[in-house]
C-alpha cells in the first residue's frame, strides 16, 4: 500500500534532518488555528510547505470564512465550536483580534490539553498575558506568547500567503512560568516558516511597538479621517501623490484590530503620543515663527535617521 500523505512528510522531515545531522524540527501533530485570518492564514500555509504538520484544524465565528479557508486547502478541517476544535491539539496559536482574545481563552480552557503549547500572534502582549491569567488563574507552562512583526493592510484568510514570515522577526515574551520546551518548540515553528526570533519582555514589547507600529498606524488613520472631513475632500483625494499614498497605506488596515490594539496598549501609547504631540507643537510654532532652521535640523536629523534604518525601502 502506499504510504499516505502524512507518512511521507514525516520520512521527508526524518531524512532530511538524519542527512544533515542538525537537531530536528518537531513535528506539529495537530495544529489549531483559532482565527483563520491574514496571520494564522499565512503561518498555516507556510508551515504546510514545510512539511513539518499533520493536520491543520480552523477555528472562528463564521463558517462560511472557514469553509474559504478550507478550499484554499489552508486547513485540513474547521469548526465554528471553539473548544472542540482545540480537543487533541498539541499547538494552539490564537490569531484573532487582540480584543478577542479573553473571550477565546475562556472558551478553549476546558479542552486545551495539559500537554499542548498555547501561543498567540496578538500584536499586544501585556494585555494577552493579563487576560491568560485571568482566564487560567495561574499561567500555564506551555504558554508562550508571540507576536510576529510581519503583515500587511490587508484582513482574512484571502490575503494570506506562505511567505509572509520570510526574513521577519518574531519577538516571544515568555512569561515567567513558560517552560523552555514550550518555548523551544513555538521558536521552533516560526523558524521554520523563515523569522528571526527574538525574546523580550512583554512590557518592553509593548513599549517599542507603540513607537514602531501602533503610534504610525493612529498617526495614519488620523491624517486620512481629517483630510476626509473637509469639505473639499473630493480634490484633495484627487490630487494625492504617492508620498500621501506611502504615509497612509497603513490606514486601510482593519478598523476593529486597530481599535484594539491601541486600546489594549494604552499606557505605552499615551507615553508616545505624549513625546509626538510635544514635537508637533514645537513644529508648529517654527512655522508659524518662520524658523526654518529648525524645521531643516528636524527633517535633516529625520532622513538621516531614516536612511540609517530602512535604506531605501
Ligand atoms: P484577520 O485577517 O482579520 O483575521 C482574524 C481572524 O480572527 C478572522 O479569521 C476572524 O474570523 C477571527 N476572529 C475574529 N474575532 C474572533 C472571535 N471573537 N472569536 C473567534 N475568531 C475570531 O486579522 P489578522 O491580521 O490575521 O490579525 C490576527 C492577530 O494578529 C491580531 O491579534 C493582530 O493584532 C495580530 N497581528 C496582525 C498583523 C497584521 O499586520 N495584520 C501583524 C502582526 C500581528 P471570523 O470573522 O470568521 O471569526
Amino acid at each position: 500500500m502506499a504510504p499516505d500523505i502524512k507518512t511521507l512528510r514525516s520520512l521527508r522531515l526524518r531524512v532530511e534532518n538524519d542527512t544533515t545531522g542538525q537537531t530536528s524540527k518537531q513535528m506539529i501533530k495537530q495544529l489549531t488555528i483559532i482565527g483563520v485570518g491574514l496571520i494564522g492564514g499565512s503561518l498555516a500555509r507556510a508551515l504546510r510547505q514545510a512539511g513539518v504538520v499533520d493536520e491543520i484544524v480552523g477555528a472562528g465565528r463564521d463558517a462560511a470564512h472557514l469553509q474559504r479557508a478550507q478550499e484554499l486547502g489552508v486547513v485540513d478541517r474547521y469548526s465554528t465550536d471553539l473548544a472542540a476544535a482545540v480537543q487533541g491539539a498539541d499547538m494552539v496559536l490564537l490569531a484573532v483580534p487582540v480584543g478577542a482574545m479573553a473571550a477565546v481563552m475562556q472558551a478553549i480552557a476546558p479542552q486545551l490539553s495539559s500537554d499542548a503549547v498555547l501561543t498567540d500572534a496578538g500584536s499586544t502582549k501585556a494585555s494577552v498575558i493579563a487576560a491568560a491569567r485571568e482566564v487560567f488563574g495561574t499561567l500555564p507552562e506551555g504558554f508562550v506568547p508571540g507576536h510576529p512583526i510581519a503583515g500587511t493592510e490587508n484582513s482574512g484568510v484571502e490575503a494570506s500567503f506562505a511567505e509572509l514570515y520570510h526574513g521577519r522577526r518574531v519577538i516571544l515574551t515568555p512569561t515567567g512560568v513558560s517552560s523552555e520546551a514550550a518555548v523551544a518548540r513555538v521558536r521552533d515553528m516560526w523558524q521554520t516558516v523563515g523569522a528571526e526570533v527574538t525574546t523580550m519582555t512583554a512590557d518592553h514589547h509593548d513599549r517599542v511597538l507603540a513607537a514602531t507600529s501602533h503610534l504610525p498606524h493612529l498617526l495614519a488613520f488620523s491624517l486620512v479621517d481629517t483630510l476626509a472631513k473637509m469639505d473639499d475632500k473630493q480634490e484633495i483625494f484627487a490630487y494625492a501623490a504617492g508620498g500621501f499614498r506611502d504615509f497612509t497605506r497603513i490606514a486601510s488596515s482593519d478598523p476593529q484590530m486597530w481599535r484594539d490594539i491601541c486600546a489594549h496598549n494604552e499606557p505605552a501609547l499615551l507615553s508616545m503620543l505624549d513625546r509626538f504631540e510635544a514635537d508637533m507643537k514645537r513644529l508648529r510654532e517654527a512655522i508659524a515663527n518662520d524658523d526654518g532652521d529648525y524645521l531643516l535640523d528636524v527633517f535633516a536629523h529625520a532622513k538621516a535617521a531614516r536612511d540609517n534604518f530602512c535604506g531605501n525601502e
